[in-house]
């Protein structure tokens, strides 16, 4: 068939093409543990739902404005001014179809073709392929002593001429690390020197352990909503659970958001009114199910890094936010099993029915991304699954739903 070879050339979303493949297994009875998953198992908070009905109700579901409904818009101005202590005006937000669709329709607002973009591995998967389908270049900085943080002197080694955007995201998909402070405020700094735009993708700003309070990106610039070189993204997909709602939103100096508005303009129109109806009950509504979302993380967060510790080959940070780890498995590759991320989540959706993403799909081969936004038993039980399925000193016999497997492999 002919496509364009730019198309061609954009990877799967390895994230949804593993929903699917564990959704068939789902329904063909088997029974798949998903630890792959980016999403919270949470009912939608009430008010959305209320929101999105009342809406619905009246019948008059039209399009709204291309940059949101001004409602919402009020919404989220409240929200950046009680969560990141920041004045912004309507003209200063842009509501678009998920976080993804605002990270997108960025992009295409600030790259000419062969404009760089920074991404810090391991990064966030549809970043590098979301550069790519507008023609710019993914640079990719991984720090060199394999930990999650990354380091200003690598950063500033990689910039060049043609780099536009520095994308942070901090708490991080897939480590679920937190950058430090000063390093956020270094980056800050940094760009607005150099005329680079720093995109922080805050999606899990909330999602953080310990006693921590949410990082605030815009607590690092001096400058105005107008000459910051800071966008912010954020949503409702992690904050609340509503991931299947789509709605996220930019936070960006006026004459961005009218470019993105004009770009949205022609190709979406706009996010659905209904969805818009929602996230604005959402954000306005009784705030517990964040708190109860984020206890919920915290306790998993716990009892993952309990599990990973039987294996004492895995080596992972422990996560200071967001619902992801990211273990290293190198010390379990062997050639009766797997010798790469991608064989070896192959290898145990196939032989423990367990879901889980590759680490070289965000730049850290030799790891495997493991989701822990699910129940307690599920992941108890996927971790019991996989030290089956690879340790050799775990007993070699299992019970899989009903049927006994016995590992002859190891
Ligand atoms: N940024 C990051 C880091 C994410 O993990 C995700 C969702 N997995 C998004 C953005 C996109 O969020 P949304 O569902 O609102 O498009």
């Amino acid at each position: 068939m002919s496509v364009s070879q730019l198309a061609r050339a954009i990877a799967t979303s390895p994230t949804m093409k593993l929903n699917e493949e564990a959704r068939l297994l789902r329904e063909r009875g088997e029974p798949v543990i998903h630890l792959g998953i980016g999403e919270p198992k949470n009912k939608a908070p009430i008010p959305a739902i209320l929101g999105a009905a009342a809406k619905l109700q009246t019948g008059d579901v039209k399009y709204s404005p291309s940059d949101g409904t001004p409602s919402l818009k009020k919404a989220i101005i409240r929200y950046t001014e009680e969560n990141y202590d920041r004045i912004v005006g309507p003209e200063n937000v842009i509501v678009s179809s998920g976080a993804k669709q605002s990270i997108f329709n960025l992009l295409y607002a600030i790259l000419n073709p062969q404009d760089e973009v920074i991404i810090l591995a391991p990064y966030w998967v549809s970043y590098p392929e979301m550069v790519k389908m507008v023609y710019g270049v993914p640079v990719i900085v991984t720090p060199e002593d394999g930990s999650f943080y990354p380091r200003m002197a690598d950063i500033e080694s990689a910039v060049t001429s043609y780099t536009k955007a520095i994308i942070i995201n901090s708490p991080n998909n897939p480590s679920g690390v937190i950058f430090p402070d000063e390093f956020i405020a270094q980056i800050v700094e940094f760009c607005e020197r150099k005329n680079i735009y720093c995109i922080m993708d805050d999606i899990y700003h909330k999602l953080v352990f310990d006693g921590r309070k949410p990082p605030s990106c815009f607590q690092f610039t001096k400058r105005s909503p107008e000459t910051t070189k800071i966008i912010a993204i954020n949503g409702i997909a992690k904050l609340y659970g509503m991931t299947g709602f789509r709605i996220g939103w930019a936070i960006a100096p006026r004459e961005l958001v009218e470019i993105m508005t004009n770009i949205q303009g022609q190709t979406t129109s706009c996010a659905s009114v209904l969805l818009q109806a929602a996230a604005e009950g959402a954000l306005l509504g009784i705030q517990s199910i964040v708190e109860n979302l984020r206890l919920h993380c915290q306790n998993n967060r716990d009892i993952v890094m309990a599990e990973l510790s039987t294996m004492p080959g895995v080596k992972c940070t422990k996560p200071q936010g967001t619902f992801y780890c990211l273990p290293d498995f190198r010390a379990y590759l062997h050639p009766a099993v797997a010798t790469n991320s991608v064989q070896l989540s192959e290898f145990l959706l196939k032989k423990a029915m367990v879901v889980t993403v590759p680490g070289k799909e965000f730049g850290f081969e030799g790891h495997l991304r493991l989701s822990y936004a699910g129940g307690v038993k599920d992941l108890q039980e996927g971790i019991a699954r996989i030290k089956w399925a690879i340790d050799p000193t775990s007993p070699n016999d299992i019970f899989i739903g009903d049927k006994k497997l016995l590992r002859d492999w190891l």
